[in-house]
Parts: structure tokens; C-alpha cells; sequence
């Protein structure tokens, strides 16, 4: 039996099964949020951009002033020992730096704690199941709850502060809405929890620029949509202006494009994914098996 089927764990060197994986209680990982991280996806078995967000995930680390001793190559050959001793074709891989334990207990200097790094590899995960993004996906904004101001805790550097996206995710299920975005303090549109937002205005692309991760996604969408001859703005989407826009959809790592049919009690595109939301999706998959953008993985022979 593959013990790892349903996925694994790179700690310390080792792979072993995900559910065996743990982190210390005292880590300020766990006690503090103090983590950043990276997904990246895999699809027919090789990973899709790869450098990219090796690249990210290694800014997102300077920037919270993390050591975690490894380079470009000893991630990238990390990753590739963890998902290639699964057999998992189509995966979500996780990278993350955590602040580690200080060890002197009580103490409160983040200079002190031993970081590390750790991966997690578990079957695909689509932020939006393909059920939903065939039909359109509804929205709420959370309405309780703004995201958290970007002078507070830098959206660009991935992270794991989700109490205003929970907030607005207990919302939204409440409301029987699939999921949430949440509005800047200035009442700009930001992001939701694992995605990007795009506004689509006649053949201009509109998306936040300011107060969002620089999701890998976002910029696939971007690129795509140059490459189709669109008009791309990214800037501050005023949520005045976003109620006009044509179609709405969302970028993740998790599905790539995703369309909406509703935000809040607005239908867009006849509560169905619009028509330049559906042409993104296809070209999304296409570009999955771009081979430029493509690492292929060699997988563990299978035991008997
Ligand atoms: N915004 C947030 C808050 C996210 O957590 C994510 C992904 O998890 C994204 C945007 C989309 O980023 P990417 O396209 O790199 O998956």
C-alpha cells in the first residue's frame, strides 16, 4: 500500500505520510501566525511555474527577515523528493518558513528563534469546486469585517493571518454563499481566502494592485489576457465602480480562473461565467501544459 496516497511531508530531510507530519506547541509558527508560505500547483505531473514561486516564497522570507538555510536548488530538490515519493499527479505543494522555537522560554525576540523550513504535499485543491466554477460562483463580501490594512500585515508576503478572511468566510456559509472577498478600509475591492479579484470592463482587465498578495495566478491572468490583445489595469477597484463591470472572476493556484455568477444580491453575466472568464479558464489549463512553464517530475517507482 502507498502509505503516502494521500500525501506527504518533507521535514528535517525526511518525507514521511502528511498526517504524520506535526510542528512543536511552542513554535511561534503556531503561537504567533509568524509563518510565510507558498503553494505551488502540480498538474499532470509536473509543476506549473515553478521558479516563480520559489521566487516569492524566498522574497516573502527576507522579508520577514527569516534564515532558513536552504537555496533555490535545495527547495526545488525538496519538493521534488516529496512529490515524486507520492504518486500524485495533480497536487498542492506547500512550502513554509516558520520563526521556529526561541529558546528561552517566555522570551520575546524574534531574533533568537531557530527557523526552518518544512513542505506539505496533499491531493489538488480547487478553491472553488469545478462544479461551482462551471455554473459561476457566488460571492459575498464580508460585511463585519475589512481585510487587514496593508501597513499592518503585508498582503504580498503569503501568510497565514486569516482571521478577517474566516470572518467573512462564517458570513458568506452563513449567508449560503460559496465564498468571500473583503473590501479595503477605503472601500476598495482587495482579495478573498486563496484568490485574486478581476473586474472585467468591455476588453479591459481591472484588479487591485495595492492591499493583495501578487497571487502567481493573477499574473497568468495577465499574461494571457496580453497576449489576447486586452487593456490591463492594476489599481485600486472602488467597489462604486466594480458594481458595473461586465463579468466578474477570481484567480487562484487553486482552479486558476474561477467565474462568478453573483456578489452579494448583483448578478453578473446573466448569473452564468461570462464569456471572457470562460475563455481565460480554457487557456488556463492549455498554459498548465506549456512546456516553458512546466517542470516535470520524476516519480518514486511504485513498490509491488
Ligand atoms: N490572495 C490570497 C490571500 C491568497 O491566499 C492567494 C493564494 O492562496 C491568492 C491571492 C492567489 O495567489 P496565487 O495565484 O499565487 O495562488
Amino acid at each position: 500500500m502507498n502509505t503516502l496516497a494521500q500525501g506527504a511531508a518533507w521535514v528535517g530531510g525526511r518525507v514521511l505520510p502528511v498526517g504524520d507530519a506535526a510542528i512543536p506547541v511552542t513554535d511561534w509558527g503556531l503561537t504567533h501566525s509568524d509563518i510565510t508560505y507558498d503553494v505551488v500547483p502540480v498538474w499532470n505531473g509536473g509543476f506549473f511555474r515553478l521558479s516563480d514561486y520559489i521566487a516569492r516564497f524566498e522574497a516573502s522570507v527576507a522579508s520577514a527577515r527569516m534564515d532558513i538555510g536552504m537555496d533555490t536548488l535545495a527547495i526545488k530538490d525538496a519538493l521534488h523528493s516529496m512529490v515524486g515519493a507520492t504518486q500524485l499527479k495533480n497536487s498542492y505543494v506547500a512550502m513554509v518558513a516558520s520563526r521556529g522555537r526561541n529558546p528561552v522560554p517566555g522570551s520575546r525576540d524574534p531574533r533568537d528563534c531557530a527557523n526552518h523550513f518544512y513542505a506539505w504535499c496533499v491531493p489538488y485543491v480547487h478553491v472553488i469546486t469545478p462544479e461551482v466554477a462551471s455554473k459561476g460562483a457566488t460571492v459575498w463580501i464580508g460585511k463585519s469585517v475589512r481585510r487587514i490594512p496593508r501597513d499592518s500585515v503585508n498582503p504580498k508576503v503569503k501568510n497565514y493571518h486569516w482571521g478577517d478572511f474566516t470572518s467573512g468566510l462564517f458570513e458568506a456559509k452563513d449567508q449560503g454563499y460559496d465564498t468571500t472577498m473583503l473590501l479595503d478600509h477605503d472601500g476598495n475591492v482587495t482579495e478573498g481566502p486563496g484568490f485574486n479579484v478581476f473586474a472585467v470592463f468591455g476588453n479591459t482587465l481591472v484588479t487591485a494592485d495595492l492591499g493583495v498578495l501578487h497571487g502567481i495566478t493573477r499574473q497568468t491572468v495577465l499574461d494571457m489576457a496580453t497576449s489576447k490583445g486586452m487593456t490591463l489595469e492594476t489599481r485600486a477597484l472602488p467597489l462604486d465602480e466594480f458594481w458595473n463591470a461586465d463579468e466578474v472572476f477570481l484567480s487562484s493556484s487553486g482552479g486558476g480562473v474561477l467565474p462568478v455568477a453573483r456578489v452579494d444580491d448583483r448578478v453578473f453575466s446573466n448569473e452564468a461565467p461570462g464569456p471572457v472568464a470562460t475563455d481565460l479558464r480554457k487557456t488556463y489549463f492549455e498554459w498548465l501544459e506549456r512546456s516553458d512553464l512546466r517542470t516535470e517530475i520524476t516519480y518514486a517507482q511504485p513498490h509491488a
